[in-house]
């Protein structure tokens, strides 16, 4: 059985699967209607009462009773020297059994939407009404978080080096660590990003479609905007997903912004996912929410032809006509303006912040709807095809580490 159908079936899994190594005192079950069983004889061992045997849930050496929350410390296996300071996590442990689901942001240090949504979560989830396991890890990169930065202190980006090794890089070691003290525990895995180096991004799901965990996985999202992306090697979720973890990232903005427009309907969309996976009580939405389902996107950038100064002229989340400007360049020197105009008509889904830019740089993503089967159909043609792979937030750092160009999350 895979993990994802493990996820879905727990709810009505056998007792016996549910069997664990320490067990505790059931919550006290109801006051029973009509006479009280003799004393000294145990009550009949229900299905019921088998199902609330639920245990404490280890993590990080601390144990977490059934129907509370805690706050953890991660630390990187070696450490990042002097003044280090620890990563927090919060886990909600669940009266009753369900998945464990994680929600991951922070792993570069400068994205903060994707923080304050994984925040919200981890704070407002009753534990006593959870089914499940919830594990948030909001703020990976404490080094960069505090100096309001993408990288490690040897300014590799963490996301290009899991799942890790042991006796590799600070970034290499950092994800390994992270990796298997945390990630290994997870039944699915959300991992939170921004668009990067002055970017934004209408939010959105990017998932590998080609697999069908995560397909399914990206069902659950409520009517986000879900776009294939095989992703670059040393992603969280990509190492995630090589390991069994249906695993998507879930681009949330610009970074270095706090951006309630886009933070809530990606707090929503966690909140239909928890629902989907059975893992909030189901009284809470028993016949209130609409089925919503998710928006499949084809997507290309659009790349500046002229040096200068970028100027949108769309906003996030316009519907574009074929040939209509999505914005022009300006060279400061020569005033020379050259305009962008859209090649196929479809939605803005991300774009840069008006900035300096030089010809080639990738300003617009314009997505076209799909059907998820399109959707699918054209994610194992990419595969076939690598030359195809989507482009998705390229990055055009002159001073990267790598030099190559390739998608950024
Ligand atoms: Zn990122």
């Amino acid at each position: 059985m895979s993990r994802l159908a493990l996820m879905i079936g727990l709810a009505f899994a056998s007792p016996a699967a549910l069997a664990q190594d320490f067990p505790v005192d059931p919550p006290r079950a109801p006051t029973p209607v009509g006479p009280p069983p003799p004393p000294l004889l145990a009550a009949p061992a229900t299905e019921a009462a088998t199902a609330e045997l639920i245990t404490p849930f280890q993590l990080l050496d601390r144990f977490v009773l059934p129907g509370t929350r805690q706050r953890l410390q991660w630390r990187p296996p070696d450490g990042l020297g002097r003044g280090e300071v620890p990563s927090p996590i919060t886990v909600v442990h669940g009266a009753r059994p369900g998945p464990v689901l994680c929600l991951i942001a922070g792993i570069h240090g400068d994205e903060l939407n994707g923080i304050e949504v994984a925040r919200r979560i981890g704070q407002e989830v009753d534990p006593t009404r959870l089914e499940g396991t919830l594990i948030v890890a909001p703020i990976v990169n404490v080094f960069g978080f505090t100096r309001n930065n993408r990288f490690l202190p040897d300014r590799r980006d963490l996301n290009r080096h899991f799942p890790g090794s042991r006796t590799g890089s600070i970034a290499s070691r950092m994800a390994y660590g992270f990796f298997n003290d945390v990630v290994r525990r997870c039944d699915a895995l959300v991992d939170f990003h921004t668009g990067s180096f002055q970017r934004t991004n209408l939010p959105q799901i990017r998932a590998d479609l080609t697999h069908p965990d995560v397909l399914e996985f990206t069902r659950g999202f409520g009517n986000t905007l879900v776009l294939h992306s095989p992703g670059a090697r040393g992603m969280l979720r990509l190492a995630a997903v090589a390991t069994g973890i249906p695993a998507v990232t879930f681009e949330v903005g610009a970074p270095q912004f706090l951006e309630e427009q886009h933070i809530a309907p990606a707090a929503d969309a966690i909140r239909a996912l928890m629902h989907r996976m059975a893992m909030l009580d189901s009284e809470a939405h028993a016949g209130g929410e609409p089925v919503t389902t998710p928006i499949y996107q084809d997507s290309s950038w659009v790349r500046t032809n002229a040096a200068g100064f970028l100027f949108a002229e769309v906003e996030l989340g316009d519907q574009v006509k074929l040939g209509q400007r999505l914005g022009h360049v300006i060279d400061p020197v020569s005033n020379r303006r050259t305009e962008i105009v859209a090649p196929f008509p479809g939605q803005v889904l991300g774009k840069a912040l008006n900035q300096q830019v030089l010809p080639g740089y990738a300003a617009f993503h314009i997505g076209k709807l799909t059907s998820e089967q399109q959707a699918v159909l054209e994610a194992a043609a990419a595969r076939a095809d690598a030359s195809e792979a989507v482009d998705e937030d390229p990055e055009e750092r002159p001073d990267d580490e790598a030099g190559r160009e390739d998608e950024r999350e």
